[in-house]
This record gives structure tokens, sequence and C-alpha cells, in this order.
């Protein structure tokens, strides 16, 4: 099985990124799974995920914007700030949406450094009360884009990424279920470089049919007879985004023998197995899609435990354990609802961790994760 090609997948698209702008091409900046890949595509731009994921330019951000705020907000605005960041300075544009208040407040700042276009998210999941808002924020972006590459948005072209993009969120769900097999030799670590290059992808159908190749290699695998099937009790995570460089609760886990089968957070598989309507009117077989994903900037978020539900019982998790980044307020607030959900339903161990992008707490971690382990076994 070759994972090489994903190890190293954001570093190696800086070449392809580079080739793509002496092209003439457009590169979008986007920090959340609410900006509609499909749409942005369809204008000719390639979207690329800032989100940043390490301590180092927190001391910058701090400058202007609390220390309260969470470790994502003040990694991402100080690679910003600091220029530091070769996708953020690849970026022509920023692409953001209303929906934590330190990431609202973190766009007003970045939008003097790039033109940056908002879009205003509606916080409730009713499409009812706000399917028309919605379509309206889509079409604003719509024009914005436009203005980028000068490249007109037609209805067959939107519908051509929309199937690409169901094609891609399939296939990487599907590795996913397969990673996660008893036999399966894939760590956590593996599937978050897997999932996370799916941010970073110039060229979708080569990053598809690198991803289909990939999970023949692991059917294939698994098909040997006579496999081992190592232990360790089986862990959901969900909660805040992860990622290489933001993975310690993840790297701790590995270190004392649990295997995170299944990352339920917008870095894995929020809204994977949500896919775009490709019958209906590809505005609103958008529209409706993005407005299904279970953030916890949503009031209420009443989709979120069903997709834990479905896949705690799917990958066979034996615990639950929710990541809270230190600052993140609306993710902190549904853990204690979260946990009853797990308990009382699930019947499952529940962690709630809540920490931030330094090393100063790996003692105190492990023994609580040690203890969840335990718990567990
Ligand atoms: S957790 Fe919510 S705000 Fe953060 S990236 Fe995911 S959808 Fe966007
Ligand atoms: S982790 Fe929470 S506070 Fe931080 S950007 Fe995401 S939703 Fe906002």
């Amino acid at each position: 099985m070759n994972l090489k090609p994903f190890l190293s997948f954001s570093e190696r698209s800086i070449a392809d990124l580079d080739a793509w702008q002496d092209q003439g091409g457009k590169i979008a900046g986007v920090y959340c799974i609410y900006a509609p890949n499909e749409l942005i595509r369809a204008a000719g731009i390639v979207p690329v995920s800032l989100c940043g994921k390490k301590q180092a330019p927190i001391k910058d951000a701090e400058k202007e914007l609390p220390a309260s705020f969470c470790p994502l907000v003040k990694s991402s605005y100080g690679y910003a700030v600091t220029d530091t960041c070769p996708f953020f300075q690849f970026s022509d544009i920023l692409i953001a949406e209303t929906t934590c208040d330190g990431k609202k407040k973190m766009y007003e700042l970045m939008g003097k450094l790039k033109p940056l276009h908002l879009m205003h998210l509606p916080h409730t999941q009713e499409p009812e009360a706000v399917l028309e808002y919605w379509l309206r924020a889509l079409h604003r972006l719509e024009d914005f884009l436009f203005q980028c590459s000068g490249i007109k948005v037609s209805d067959q072209a939107l519908h051509d990424q929309i199937v690409q993009q169901n094609e891609i969120r399939k296939a990487l769900w599907d590795i996913s279920v397969l990673a996660a097999d008893r036999q399966s030799p894939l760590t956590a670590s593996d599937m978050l470089a897997i999932q996370e290059s799916k941010s970073f992808c110039v060229n979708p159908a080569g990053y598809l049919e690198q991803l289909i190749t990939l999970k023949r290699e692991l059917e294939e695998f698994l098909r040997q007879p006579g496999l081992a099937a190592p232990g360790g009790i089986r862990i959901l995570l969900t909660g805040c985004p992860v990622g290489k460089g933001s993975d310690k609760v993840i790297q701790i886990a590995q270190e004392l023998g649990a295997r995170i089968v299944s990352m339920e957070n917008c870095t894995g598989l929020k809204g994977m197995t949500l896919a775009v309507d490709e019958t209906i009117d590809p505005y609103e077989a958008i529209a409706r899609r993005y407005l299904k994903i279970p953030c916890s900037c949503m009031t209420p978020n009443p989709l979120r435990p069903e997709s834990i539900r479905e896949m705690a019982d799917l990958f066979q998790a034996d615990a639950v354990l929710d990541l809270t980044w230190t600052g993140c307020h609306t993710y902190n607030a549904e853990s204690f609802t979260l946990q009853q959900f797990v308990e009382d339903q699930l019947e499952l161990p529940f962690l709630h961790i809540e920490t931030d992008y330094s090393e100063s707490d790996q003692g105190q971690l492990k023994t609580r994760i040690e203890a969840l382990v335990e718990l567990s076994g």
C-alpha cells in the first residue's frame, strides 16, 4: 500500500499551486467546511485550507487578538499577519463565513490583508426558515468569485463539480471505513494525513484517481488471509478540528495503544456522508447540503449527536473522546449534553478534553486518556 502521495500532500501541493498561479489560475483561501467547494471550483478557482494548526504564530496573533481566543483562530491569524504561510501567500482572495465569534472578529482584521468575502451563514438548519437567505449568500459569493477569476459559473460546470466532489467525499469515506477494519494497518496519523489532503487538492480528477487507487490497495490488503488484528480500544474522536501539528491528543492515544478509528470533526469525516443532490437545481442542492453540516455554531445542532451515533455504530467504537480547543465556547458548551447522550443512549465511556496547541499539559492528558483506555478495555 503506497501512502507516500498523502503523507506530505500539502507540502507537495505547493509546486502545483505555483504552476497553477503561473498559468494565471486563481486561488481562494478558506477556513471552514461551509465554504462551498463546488461553487468555488466552478468559478475556476482552487480552494485551499488556511486553518492554523501550529503553536508558533500564536504569539504574533495575540498582539492584536485576545489571548482567550481559541488556538485555531490565533494560529490562523498569526500565519496571516506575519505572512509566513505559503498557502496564505498564494491566496488571491479569502472566503469567510459567520460561524463562531472568534472567526468573525478575526475576519474583520483579515479583510485588511487580502480581499475577503464574508458569507452570512444562518444559525439554524431549518431549510424552510433560511433556505432563501442562504441561497442569496451563495449568489453573492458567486459575484465575488467572478470578480476574481472573470469566469461565469455555468449550470453544467456546477453540476460537474458537484458530481466530482461527491465522488471525492465518497472515496474518502470508503477509505476511512476500510482503514478502521480490525486488521487494517493504517493508523489515525495516516488517516489524518489522508483526510487532510482533500484541502490541498489542485487537480481534483488526479486526486480522485489517487484516492481510488488507495482504496483498491487497501481492499486487496484486507483480503489477504491470516492478517493480524492489533488490539487496543477503538475511540471515536469528536469536537474541534485537528490537523498535523495540533494532533497531540491523537499521538498520546496511539502511544497508549488505543486506536482512533473515526474522527467526527471537520478535518475528518464531518459532512463526508452529505452528498449534494445531483438531480435538483444545483444552487439549491448546494445550499441544502451545506446547511446540514453539524457544526456547534448552529443552534440547535441536533445532527451532531445523530452523526456520532451512526459513526460509533459503524466504526464499532468502544469510547468517545470529545476534544475542545480552549476558547471554543460552542463546542465546549455542547460537551455536557453530548456526554449525557453518549453515556445514556450509546452506553459508551466519554472523555471531554479541553486543551490548546501547547505541549504544557502532555502529562495530564496522558493520565486522563489512560483512564479512558482502562475504563473501556
Ligand atoms: S467546526 Fe464549524 S466553524 Fe469550524 S471548520 Fe467546522 S464547520 Fe467551520
Ligand atoms: S475551534 Fe471553535 S472557536 Fe475555534 S475556530 Fe473552530 S468553532 Fe471557532
